[in-house]
């Protein structure tokens, strides 16, 4: 396992995504470095075409780092039906279509479980994390919340799939939730507790 501390003073977040970009704001925000965007460099989106998130997550932190010459952060993710064997996986984004519609996304999964004889609704976020180095050296981690499908869809904060996930032992979706409170169990605070520890080890958060 690759460790290294974290000595720049600028990182650039290598995604598009304005929800994945706030939340990832306020998980940098201790680390009191600038933190920049591929908005800020007009740079297209690389495509994804590995097999795992963490994979993914490389792609888009190694392409950012190589157009920009600075460091940069990924964040791949998505949401995994265990009655739909995994589905949408690493095609979470790509269920939303061209129009990223997550209404259309979430009904698309509705219909598929509704299909399912003795659905058991599990199913769990996925977000790997990836900061890459312009000498190359990449570090990678990944982290995961287990939780429920709920339908009909419920409540109006954060984004994507969220208003369909129960966090398991709560009652509201992620989308019901305060965003620091969603912020406390995710899926991207798992990973990126083991990026602290790897390459943050002097912050206390
Ligand atoms: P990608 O990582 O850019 O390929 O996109 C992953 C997709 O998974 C996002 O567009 C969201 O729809 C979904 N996703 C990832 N993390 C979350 C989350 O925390 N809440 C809701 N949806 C998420």
């Amino acid at each position: 396992m690759k460790n290294r501390t974290f000595k720049h003073k600028k990182l650039v977040i290598a995604s598009h995504n304005k929800g994945k970009i706030l939340e990832i704001k306020d998980l940098l925000a201790p680390l009191n470095i600038e933190i920049l965007s591929a908005y800020d460099f007009s740079l297209k989106e690389p495509e994804e075409n590995g097999a795992t998130f963490e994979e993914n997550a490389l792609i888009k932190s190694t392409y950012v780092t190589q157009q920009t010459q600075l460091p940069s952060i990924s964040d791949d993710s998505g949401i995994c039906f265990y009655d739909l064997d995994g589905e949408p996986g690493i095609y979470s984004a790509r269920w939303a279509g061209l129009n990223k519609d997550f209404n259309l996304a979430m009904s698309k999964i509705n219909d598929a479980i509704k299909e399912k004889k003795n659905p058991s609704y599990k199913c769990h976020f996925i977000c790997a994390l990836s900061i890459s180095w312009p000498d190359k050296y990449n570090v990678t981690v990944s982290g995961q919340v287990d939780g429920t499908f709920t339908w009909p869809p419920k409540g109006d904060k954060g984004f994507g799939y969220d208003p369909i996930f129960k966090p398991l032992g709560y009652d509201m979706t992620f989308a019901e939730m305060d965003p620091p409170s969603k912020h406390k169990i995710s899926h991207r605070l798992i990973a990126f507790n083991k990026l602290i520890n790897r390459c943050f080890p002097n912050l206390n958060c």
